[in-house]
């Protein structure tokens, strides 16, 4: 097998769907499983499609693609704003996009025509995480707007919080999107049939909840992938945390002093903390670097620690472990790890079924 490469065990995310499908089923909220940390990987789709996600979303046209190429048949989001030199795309390969933008609306709504077909909008209300977002005093004209667009049908509304600035998705807000959602209807004269209220983040609130109010989708990424949450990064009980793995090959492995000498100045990536112990280490270096993970996301095997990471070295001590040239060390990932993983080019993927 070649090194580096990400080892994906599928059981595990088709589990930690069906665990998180089964707890949201009472609730009557649906799951959207969300590709984007895997580039969309058509595997890990499948995984999530037979772990009970009633469809699924991805940030990128191209990885929306790369899924209707792997075979998935099922309705695929768009879940960012379509740039406008991609509405074609965006159009062909996604049956809904998530949008905040008239001019996007537009130029959507053209494109469905020229393609003779409907596309469905999921309009983004901001409700203070500050990334994407309509203003919630303009929700009901945008959604008006929407639907006197020919091409375009308005399937809903939809908030994303805890991203950018780690707003709590919490009963008000949720209560704030319901609000709108009966305000929207009222005017429109339409049930909307989806209303997305948000992603990982919110499953603390929807798991406890006894009221998810007009919530009935989430977009869930990494709790299905990682089996943590993403607002204190805790692992949710009952979740698989072991889908993923990077394995890397020792290239030196060598008895060094533990501390450098000379003058000390800045290393390739910034200043590098000092080395706590005196003596002598056993060092290795893993073929890994920042081209192909980050850092401060790797979790080292028991019993080895981290030194430290430039664009293609992983300095790890190795401490009594008996590791020599050619052997593969494993690591565990987080969210940001596991992303810069899977976009690598220089990472392959092996995938256990
Ligand atoms: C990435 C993303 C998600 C999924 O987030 P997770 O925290 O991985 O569950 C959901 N919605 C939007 C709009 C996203 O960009």
């Amino acid at each position: 097998m070649t090194a580096p490469r990400l080892d994906i065990d599928l059981d595990a995310i088709a589990s930690n769907t069906r665990t998180l499908v089964d707890r949201l089923v009472p609730a009557g909220i649906r799951v959207t499983g969300v590709s984007k940390a895997v580039r969309g990987l058509p595997a890990v789709a499948e995984a999530m499609l037979r772990g009970g996600a009633s469809g699924l979303g991805d940030s990128r046209v191209e990885n929306l693609e790369r899924l209707r190429r792997g075979g998935v048949a099922l309705p695929l989001t768009l879940i960012r704003s379509p740039m406008l030199g991609q509405v074609d795309r965006a159009i062909r390969v996604s049956d809904t996009s998530l949008n905040t933008e008239p001019v996007v609306l537009d130029a959507l709504s053209a494109a469905s025509l020229r393609n003779g077909s409907t596309h469905a909008v999921v309009l983004m209300v901001e409700l203070g995480d500050l990334r994407e977002g309509i203003a919630a005093e303009d929700v009901v004209a945008a959604a008006q707007s929407v639907e006197r667009r020919p091409g375009l049908t308005l399937a809903g509304l939809g908030t994303n919080l805890a991203c950018h600035s780690g707003v709590v998705p919490d009963q008000r807000k949720m209560d704030e999107l319901s609000r709108l959602v009966d305000a929207v209807e009222a005017v429109c004269g339409a049930t909307l049939s989806v209303v997305s209220g948000g992603n990982s983040a919110n499953l603390d609130w929807a798991l406890a909840s006894d009221d998810v109010g007009r919530i009935d989708e989430l977009r869930l990424g990494e709790s299905i992938l990682l089996g943590t949450e993403p607002l204190n990064r805790r692992p949710i009980d009952g979740l698989r945390s072991d889908a993923f793995t990077l394995v890397g090959e020792v290239i030196e492995a060598k008895t060094k002093p533990a501390q450098p000498w000379g003058e000390i100045a800045q290393a390739s990536f910034g200043h590098r903390p000092p080395r706590r112990r005196s003596g002598t280490i056993r060092q290795a270096i893993v073929a890994l670097g920042r081209q192909d993970a980050d850092p401060d996301g790797l979790v080292p095997p028991p019993g080895i620690t981290i030194l430290g990471m430039s664009s293609d070295h992983l300095i790890v001590d190795v401490g009594d472990h008996d590791v020599s040239v050619g052997d593969e060390l494993s690591f565990g990932l987080d969210y940001s790890a596991l992303m810069r993983a899977a976009t690598s080019p220089f990472v392959t993927t092996s995938i256990r079924r």
